[in-house]
Order: C-alpha cells, then structure tokens, then sequence
C-alpha cells in the first residue's frame, strides 16, 4: 500500500471471489468437492440428495461425480431451513419427517464445512497466499476493517499469521485450541473482522447457546459442548456456524445479529468500502440494506466512497455490463461509485489503484 496509507478509513469487503484466489470451492462446487475428497459418505446425506435432487450417488470412483449437477449450498440448505422454520416434513421416507430434518441440516452443514476444509488442504502447496499478502498490508491503528461474506477461514489464518488480534464483533465462550479450553477475552484494538454469515471456526451449542472460537481442523469433528471445569455439560453436539444469505432474516442467532448491527456502524463511519471479489447478486437483499442503509444514514459528512475490485483478464463483456450496472443502479451517489480494472489479487498485491476504473461512457460503449 502507498506510504500515505489510502487503506485507513476503509472497509475491505470479500466476497466469494476473493476466496476462490485461493481455490476454495463456489457454493455451486461444494458438494462436488465433498463427494471428490470425502471417502465415507454419511447415509443420511446421500439419501437426502438422492431423494430430493434426482441425484445417483453410487458410482464407484471419484471421477463420475464431476459429471452430476448438484444444487447449490444455498438450495439444498435453504429448503430444509424453511422446512424447519415453518416446522412441515416431506413425505417419501421416514428420514424426511418433520423431526428428523434438522439432522439432515446440521450433517449438511458439517459436510460443507468439510468439503471447505478438504479443498483448501488439497490446493496448500500451490496457491498463493493473498489473504497473508493482504494482511501483511494491514496496520492495526489505521482504521481499516474488514467484513466477509465467507464461511471460511483464510483471512482469520492470515491476520492470525501476522499477529493481528481479531476483534469478530461479539463475545465468545470460550477458545478451544489444540486440545485446550480456556477462556476467551476479546481484543482490545484488534483488526475488526465481521462475519456476516457466520465462519467454520464458530462452533455453536443450540442448547446452551453458547458459542465458541475454535481452530477450523477442531471445528469440523462434531465436538460435543461439554466442558465440566466451566459447568457446562451438556453433551450437545456443536456445530459451525453457516447461515446461507437468504435465510439471514429467519434463522439468525442473536450473535449475529450483533454482527450486522457493528457492521452497519463501521459502514456509516467509513469513508469507503472496497469489494472484492463480490458480485452484487440480487439474492443479497440484506447486504444492499446494510448498504443503503450506509450511504443515508451517515455518520460523517463524507459521502461513502464505492470501490469495486472484481475485474480479472479476459472477463466477459457482458459480465462487466451486468455486474457494473448491478451496483450502478442501487447506489445513490454516482460520483463517489469506482468500478476499477483490478483482481483481488491486484489489490493485495499492489493496493487501491484508483486512477484505474472503468468510466460509464465506456461501459456504454461495451453494449454496442
Ligand atoms: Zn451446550
């Protein structure tokens, strides 16, 4: 980043691209990749997406798994959650009942959290490591935040690898690290790091409600809430927080909650916000409110400067238009909107360009 720090008063926010620079799977990749690393399938959940996707999940070696279209991380958790919600079953098998979906769900999850996990193992010793690169850029006392749309962890290990104490915006029960159980304190003046919809290394007791912080290989094991030094022993079995976007309204714990409300401040104070490697999708509703909400209700007389970094080599035409025209038409303020030419790995690498963005009348010109 440049000497005068154009970083300080900012919110970087990453979106699901900025973790494919690594390699981790899209949610349309992620059941692919739980099938392709994870030898024993769990029954429940082969049934479940057989049954209701049409899916044939018995072919003998990896490769035939490449060929079937899954659903979404989205879909396939977003009908159980509404299911749940609404407390109505489906009919075909006993397994599909109304009691027996949050099961289903909670293995759902924790097959998600895997496929993750096992991706970003695989890909270790040949991606390059942007989220250090970008960390390394970072400085506790200049202001920069950032918010994440991402489940996984790959900002958490890199802010970790710098030292950077990590402010998650609400309190933990306790950190569970190699085998260890203490107590948790929360950072004082640690990088705030808000994660909109939950993280893998969050592991959430819904008896106790208690929720813990908790290196991701811990995370991913169905470890039980038990812990009789703290008087907790409820044997409950915990699970990592995923909450899938359009679900956010329903389903959201209370610490979350706290999440949206801290980012909704940091937004209104900052004097930009920089996404990368998101998109803008129209399922994102509570997103854009938290961005409207933003841009109105301002808490310093600086407008909110947008920057968006999403731009690779060789990215379709139509693409741009789109995405450009996405945010283009729900921001307020025209003036204060950059659409830059840079990657995610262009921003960590060599900071904010900018001077380099795409003007309208060039993006007018691309409809031709
Ligand atoms: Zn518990």
């Amino acid at each position: 980043m440049n000497e005068d720090n154009p970083l300080s008063d900012s919110v970087i926010l990453l979106g699901a691209g900025a973790s494919k620079s690594e390699e981790a799977p899209l949610q349309s990749e992620l059941f692919q990749n739980y099938f392709r690393y994870i030898r024993s399938l769990d029954r429940d959940l082969v049934s479940y997406l057989t049954v209701f996707f049409g899916l044939d999940l018995e072919p003998a070696d990896n490769r035939q798994y490449e060929n079937l279209t899954f659903p979404t991380c989205e879909e396939a958790l977003g009908v159980l959650e509404m299911a749940i919600s609404k407390r109505e079953g489906f009919s075909g098998n006993e397994n599909f009942q109304r009691n027996r979906l949050e099961n289903i769900r909670d293995k759902l999850i924790r097959a998600i959290s895997l496929s993750i996990a096992r991706s970003l193992e695989s890909s270790m010793n040949r991606r390059k490591r942007y989220h250090d690169i970008l960390a390394s850029q970072l400085k506790v006392n200049t202001n920069t935040a950032i918010i994440s749309t991402n489940y996984d962890i790959l900002i958490d290990d890199a802010l970790d690898k710098e030292k950077h104490p990590i402010d998650y915006g609400f309190d933990f029960r306790f950190q569970r690290k190699d085998g260890e159980i203490t107590t948790y304190s929360r950072p004082q003046n640690g990088i705030l790091l808000y994660k909109i919809h939950g993280s893998l290394n969050w592991l959430y007791c819904p008896t106790c409600k208690g929720v813990d912080l908790t290196p991701l290989v811990k995370s991913v094991d169905g470890m039980s809430c038990n812990n009789l030094e703290h008087q907790t022993d409820c044997r409950e079995v915990m699970t990592p927080v995923l909450i899938p976007p359009t679900y956010m309204k329903d389903i959201s714990p209370h610490f979350l909650q706290s999440v949206w409300e801290s980012s909704e401040l940091l937004l209104r104070r900052a004097k930009r916000i920089i996404f990368c490697g998101y998109s803008f999708p129209d399922a994102d509703i509570h997103l854009k409110y938290l961005l409207k909400r933003a841009e109105m209700n301002r808490l310093t007389s600086d407008p909110l400067e947008v920057f968006v970094v999403n731009h690779h080599r060789g990215k379709n035409p139509s693409a741009i238009i789109q995405e450009y025209e996405r945010y283009f038409r729900f921001l307020r303020n025209h003036a204060c909107f950059h659409y830059t030419r840079q990657s995610f790995q262009d921003f960590c690498e060599k900071g904010l360009d900018a001077s380099d963005e795409f003007s309208k009348t060039e993006i007018d010109c691309m409809k031709l």
